[in-house]
């Protein structure tokens, strides 16, 4: 086991700087902020709102002949 644990950055596995931590470089963090923002914000948002599929226009029309 190792006696000082380094991190490594979750986006490309470097070694993480102390300054960006738990990342290793400014643009990392950017990477992982863009992440969170387009994949854990906006998908649960959409998912979360009703979808009216079965109401289309002209289709009820069809199937009346
Ligand atoms: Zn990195």
């Amino acid at each position: 086991m190792a006696k000082v644990p380094v991190k490594t950055c979750p986006i490309c596995g470097k070694p993480a700087v102390e300054k960006y931590r738990p990342f290793c470089s400014a643009r990392c963090a950017d990477v992982d902020l863009n992440r969170w923002f387009t994949g854990s914000y906006v998908i649960p948002a959409r998912d979360d709102e009703p979808v009216n599929d079965t109401s289309i226009p002209g289709a009820d029309e069809d199937d009346n002949i």
